[in-house]
């Protein structure tokens, strides 16, 4: 039998940057006395991160959820139409989508991806739909080139829910690539983060100008030659109902620091994620997704499946890993479409997400992050067999 852990083993730790590196950055910020609205560590943030992610827009935010707000916001769309997402994802999700008006419309994920069904989707779509809000879970990608062509065909906007998929890739093409807008978060608990922080990412340029304003209270931004023309050179013109979603300079700057440990990470995390994979994969009870090999894994969750018998459950693998120090996560359980709010929609009706009900009752999240490291991970790998016997 393993030993239990002495401390507490966590599901995540927080990365942080070389404190030389972000100190500095700091002293930076203090001195030049711009500490918010879009200053250097901003503007120099947002550049990076386009070069970083091989991408041709970006607008930074305060967080993700902020972020998916101004994006449907952006998109202009009917006041009480309907948004279809999936009812596997954290609640921001559908949130984003009540706080703008629109009606979240859950439908059902498919059993290999975990991510929104094209056929459930299409099932979903009535003559009040205006767009879809896929989630990218695990940073597993969606079915996206499906997703393109229902949205073409029925003149839907999509907007791509990113929060796990930071630099997930398809084929070496970003996964920020498609859609109208997609939505990063930057929260401390995610694999890349600016303490709190969120981003946009769109293909057309056009979305630019809007975002911006929305983000900064709706204050337009004087740039045009025809604003010029016409005198316009006040920027106390307020174009539309904005919030304020700006990333101030600290953040920012912690951000640019970060960026650079990514890669180290997420190598790390590959070793993790290998060992959970060497040792696991051979029980029967517990089934490991996979993601194709054309695409580049975000490696920011690691969950696993568990194939319900007499004897082993996800519930019980919880509690038996919690009782030897190890905090797992039943991550994404319960539903959305179960939370007080949202139960009583049609769509949310068990019947309706008959896979989203199998996989949140089953799904279980074992701790992953760097500091783990390859020893613990095969520790808590011996528990999990322990627990069988
Ligand atoms: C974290 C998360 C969000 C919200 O991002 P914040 O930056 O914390 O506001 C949205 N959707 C999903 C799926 C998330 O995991």
């Amino acid at each position: 039998m393993a030993d239990k852990f002495e401390e507490s083993i966590y599901i995540t730790k927080p990365l942080s940057p070389k404190k030389d590196d972000i100190f500095k950055l700091w002293e930076e910020v203090m001195d030049s006395g711009w500490f918010t609205n879009m200053g250097k560590q901003h503007n120099l943030f947002e550049k990076e991160l386009l070069e970083y992610l091989k991408i041709e827009n970006i607008s930074i935010f305060n967080n993700g959820t902020i972020a998916l707000i101004v994006a449907l916001k952006a998109l202009n769309l009917p006041l009480g139409s309907e948004v279809i997402t999936t009812p596997f994802t954290f609640a921001a999700t559908p949130h984003t989508i009540s706080w703008n008006g629109l009606k979240p419309v859950f439908a059902d994920i498919d059993l290999d991806t975990m991510t929104l069904s094209p056929k459930a989707i299409e099932k979903a779509i009535t003559l009040n739909t205006s767009a879809i809000l896929p989630v990218h879970v695990y940073g597993f990608p969606c079915d996206v080139e499906a997703i393109d062509k229902i949205a073409k065909k029925h003149n839907l906007k999509v907007i791509y829910d990113a929060a796990h998929a930071f630099t997930t890739e398809i084929d070496g093409r970003s996964i920020c690539d498609w859609g109208n807008i997609t939505m990063l978060s930057f929260h401390a608990t995610k694999l890349f983060n600016s303490i709190e922080g969120g981003a946009l990412v769109y293909s057309d340029k056009k979305f630019g100008n809007k975002i911006y304003e929305l983000r900064n209270f709706g204050i337009k931004r004087i740039e045009t030659e025809e604003d010029i023309k016409q005198g316009i050179k006040t920027r106390d013109i307020i174009s539309d109902v904005g919030i304020n979603g700006k990333m101030n300079e600290f953040q920012a700057a912690w951000g640019r620091a970060l960026l650079n440990e990514i890669k180290f990470e997420q190598n790390k995390l590959r070793e993790i994620a290998n060992v959970y994979v060497e040792h696991l994969s051979c029980m029967n009870e517990i089934y490991i997704p996979t993601i194709p090999k054309n695409i580049s894994n975000s490696y920011q969750y690691f969950p696993i499946i568990v194939r319900q018998n007499d004897k082993f459950s996800r519930d019980n693998l919880y509690d038996e890993l919690l009782k030897n120090n190890v905090y797992s996560r039943k991550y994404f359980y319960p539903l959305c479409s179960d939370f007080e709010c949202y139960k009583s929609l049609p769509s949310s009706n068990p019947l309706n997400l008959s896979v989203a009900h199998k996989i949140s009752n089953n799904v279980l999240c074992l701790p992953f992050y760097s500091n783990l490291g390859i020893e613990k991970a095969k520790k808590i790998c011996d528990i999990v067999k322990d627990i069988k016997k």
